[in-house]
């Protein structure tokens, strides 16, 4: 069979995967990213306008790991474990709060240091190009064409594949020209927040605070939240209300708020660098995105952003960006294996196996981005509010418990999205079916209780008991 090509547009997280991926498994990849090389030193910024860490857990390990258990291992040992959130009180104390009750635990990973890693590892594949500068500007699925533009020369050209991916992020052009082609539902929604982000330095050479923890200052509608670097410093995020961003204009006034509502966090932060940071740094937006289908025929597919932006509050955006290569990667095998050719190389499917492929991811994952699409929303609430309400704690301790005496029977939500590869929509499922039993069950408690106090009280009154047959 001729050889089979596949052009990528986006060069970030999930661009870079998908490019391993597709070389591993006989494919020549293009890759064209519109930025300049983040590994060339004077570049090394280009990415920071994003948050500059993430939190990296099981969905993300596993795919790095059915690549290569060895670029897993790559990551890993640059990443800080994160045991737990640790709230941060009004008054400083701070509380605790451990992610597992068997210790499983997230990961504090420099979004630059991820990227080169991922980089590194497509180019070591002879198979995979990578071009630099290159902006998609159109792309004609039907004729297998894109058309690019060169930003250094300015030069416009075509190039044909056998498949195009869309990995071009959120305000994804492979996706726009895809809903020109397919009947898309397709949905965008900015919420009210926006985010800012502040750097926290080490004290007397060590971290500021616990750096095994994601630190939060939950503050009812908007919350501070830090996560730790390998440099011994800490990456804030202050995600908040547009309105509220906008009545904090001065230095004076940015004193003030922090003063007020995060006062040891800004004796840490120091006021002189919070404040040259509120003035400097970009002010975010927070986008979610939802669509259906994520294919076109046999031609082309959106993976990460391009398909589920979703707000940051699940730590789950990059995630599920992986598990998106490694879903089609083990449909796409699957497919082959079905067919009976014992060989891993997918470029083997023919187009009809690879449009079953194709139809089959997205009737698949589009269930289960929108899931984590929801539950990130969610999750917002419960970061800036929930976590310090009675009755949170309350039903996070009644799980803890039953998921120590039944690992797999209880298992509580966060568990289930950062350290299992449960798909999305099933995670919803069982937990609706988990709170279900968890109010019949603190219903049948209460009743029983209550009944068999009314049983003893009217014994110790010496009332006549009613016989079964009587009620
Ligand atoms: P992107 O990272 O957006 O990459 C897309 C690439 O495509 C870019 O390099 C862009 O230059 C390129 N591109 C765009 N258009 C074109 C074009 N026309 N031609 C060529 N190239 C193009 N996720 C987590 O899992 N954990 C976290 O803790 C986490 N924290 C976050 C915190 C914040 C504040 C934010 C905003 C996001 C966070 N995320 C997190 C989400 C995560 O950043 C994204 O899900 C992830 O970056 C998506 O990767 P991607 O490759 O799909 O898209």
């Amino acid at each position: 069979m001729a050889e089979r090509n596949v052009i990528i547009i986006g060069g970030g997280l999930v661009g870079s995967l998908a490019a391993c991926y597709f070389a591993k498994r006989g494919w020549k990849v293009d890759l064209y990213e519109k930025r300049q090389d983040v590994r060339q030193p004077e570049h090394s910024c280009l990415v920071e306008h994003r948050s500059i860490n993430l939190a990296i857990s099981e969905r993300g390990f596993s795919a790095l790991r059915r690549l290569d258990p060895l670029l897993e291992a790559r990551v890993r040992e640059l990443a800080i474990p994160m045991r737990g959130r640790m709230i941060h009180s009004l008054d400083g104390r701070q509380t605790s709060q451990a992610y597992d009750v068997f210790g499983k635990h997230i990961n504090s990973v420099g979004r630059n240091a991820l990227i080169k890693i991922l980089l590194d590892a497509a180019s070591s594949y002879s198979r995979v190009t990578l071009h630099f500068s290159h902006e998609l500007v159109d792309a004609d699925f039907d004729s297998r064409r894109v058309t690019l533009r060169n930003a250094e020369t300015n030069h416009q050209f075509d190039a044909n594949a056998d498949l195009i991916v869309g990995a071009d992020g959120a305000y994804s052009r492979v996706r726009q020209r895809m809903m020109t082609k397919v009947m898309m539902n397709y949905s965008q929604t900015y919420i009210e927040h926006g985010y800012c982000e502040f750097s926290m330095g080490p004290t007397n050479g060590e971290f500021a605070m616990s750096p095994n923890h994601l630190h939060i200052w939950p503050r009812g509608s908007f919350m501070l939240i830090a996560l730790p670097n390998p440099d011994k410093t800490f990456t804030c995020t202050l995600f908040m209300p547009w309105r509220q961003f906008d009545l904090i204009k001065t230095s004076a006034e940015a004193v003030e708020f922090f003063r007020a509502k995060f006062p040891d966090a800004l004796g840490l932060m120091g006021e002189e660098s919070m404040c040259a940071e509120y003035a400097r740094n970009p002010k975010g937006s927070l986008v979610y995105v939802k669509c259906s289908p994520h294919t076109y025929k046999n031609r082309a597919v959106i993976l990460g952003d391009a398909a589920h932006a979703m707000v940051p509050f699940y730590g789950q955006g990059m995630n599920c960006g992986f598990e998106d290569v490694e879903r089609l990667d083990e449909i796409m095998l699957n497919a082959l294996q079905a067919s009976g050719i014992e060989s891993t190389e997918t470029t083997q499917l023919t187009d009809e196996q690879l449009l079953s492929a194709l139809d089959e991811y997205s009737a698949t994952r589009a269930a289960d981005t929108d899931a984590i699409v929801d539950l990130a929303l969610d999750n917002y609430v419960e970061m800036r509010a929930r976590v310090v309400s009675y009755s949170y704690l309350l039903r996070k301790q009644l799980e803890g418990l039953l998921h120590r005496l039944f690992p797999t029977v209880v298992i509580p939500l966060y568990t289930m999205v950062s350290f299992t590869s449960i798909p999305y929509a099933a995670v919803i499922r069982q937990w609706d079916r988990q709170t279900l039993w968890l109010h019949r069950s603190i219903y049948a408690a209460t009743a029983t209780v209550v009944l068999g106090t009314g049983l003893v009280s009217a014994q110790l009154l010496g009332m006549r008991m009613p016989t079964l047959s009587e009620i």
